[in-house]
């Protein structure tokens, strides 16, 4: 397997030793989380460094960025929308404990972990997915779908002249991009 594809760190140098370790990576296709998937237009890039600062604490800091193919809100086709993330987490590696355990102590929260070889693809897919836009635009003056009969107004005339709720909205629309 590629090894730009695996979305792990080892860490068994710097639990033993001190120090950071560094890994980046690509994921394709999409991004998973709970049975969910984002689709990507081209692969995310991210990258992570964990520095460890002693008894079985380490500091994660990371970073990913891609293309998510989100729904336009306007006219429903696919609109590809840049995602940047950054992400930190305080992790505690006790060995011999199942999967990552999230655990808070004097109110601050770390993540537990304990297998030196840390599976990063649920922090990489949480920060990811956190950053997503509410509502996306295929392009700043999309025309949406037409209220009338549907049809996308961004490749086709249909005629229909725009309700008054649709010209107000898009009055509006109009209104917000000029004041930017
Ligand atoms: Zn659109
Ligand atoms: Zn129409």
């Amino acid at each position: 397997m590629d090894p730009n594809l695996v979305q792990s760190i080892n860490l068994a140098r710097i639990v033993r030793e001190g120090g950071t370790a560094e890994a980046k990576g690509e994921i394709h296709g999409a991004i998973r989380l709970d049975g969910e998937q984002i689709l990507l237009e081209a692969p995310a890039l991210w990258k992570v460094s964990v520095t460890s600062i002693g008894d079985g604490e380490l500091w994660l800091s990371g970073e990913i960025a891609g293309k998510a193919v989100l729904e336009c809100r306007r006219c429903l086709e696919a609109a590809p929308t840049l995602v940047r993330a950054h992400f930190h987490h305080m992790l505690r590696y006790q060995p011999g404990a199942e999967g990552l355990e999230v655990k808070e102590e004097n109110e601050e929260e770390f993540v537990v972990f304990g297998h030196p070889d840390l599976d990063l693809s649920v922090f990489l897919s949480e920060a990811f997915a956190v950053e997503l836009p509410l509502a996306a635009l295929c392009k700043q003056d999309c025309q949406g779908l037409c209220p009338v009969c549907g049809a996308n107004r961004n490749q086709t005339d249909c005629g229909h002249p725009l309700s008054q709720e649709a010209s107000k909205l898009a009055g509006l629309d109009k209104f917000l991009d000029e004041i930017k």
